[in-house]
């Protein structure tokens, strides 16, 4: 992805939503950190299958959204993590999840809720904001930072 990347797409399903993701995958090379911004159902862990799925990591029916769980790890010498911020309150309890020992490999590491970690990313990383604009209508815009 090129530093000044920015770019925006809107989708009409989420197969759309899952193939954007599986198409952003092949642009995108370990280290990296997604961070998914937006409301609840626009589609975060939907683009995350298409993301995991794309990279070849994990099926796209094996990509669950790590709401109770916090964090799940896909794949061997190529690892993704998927982290689900949204239950997290403050920064002890952000403290809890291990997220430096994350950071510290060379995996491309996905966030949902990414925005309470925005400021706090070490190095570059891609800004996907997502937007409901109708029952299957999405805007995605992608931003390298
Ligand atoms: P989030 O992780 O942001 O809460 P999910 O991906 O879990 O969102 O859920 C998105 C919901 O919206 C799903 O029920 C999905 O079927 C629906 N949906 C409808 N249209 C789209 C679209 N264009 N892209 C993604 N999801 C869509
Ligand atoms: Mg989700």
């Amino acid at each position: 992805m090129k530093a000044k990347t920015h770019f925006e797409v809107v989708t009409h399903s989420p197969a759309e939503t899952l193939e954007f993701g599986r198409q952003l995958a092949g642009e995108i090379q370990a280290p990296c950190v997604v961070l998914l911004e937006g409301d609840l159902g626009s589609g975060k862990t939907t683009l995350t299958k298409g993301l995991i799925s794309g990279l070849g990591l994990a099926r796209e029916d094996e990509v669950t959204s790590p709401s109770f769980t916090l964090v799940h790890e896909y794949g061997r010498e190529q690892k993704a993590y998927h982290v689900d911020l949204y239950r997290i309150e403050g920064a002890r309890e952000l403290a809890t999840l291990g997220l430096d020992e994350v950071f510290s490999q060379p995996a491309i590491v996905i966030i949902e809720w990414g925005e309470r970690l925005e400021g706090k990313i070490p190095g570059p990383y891609l800004k996907i904001k997502m937007e409901y604009l109708a029952s299957e209508d999405r805007k995605i815009t992608v931003e390298y930072r």
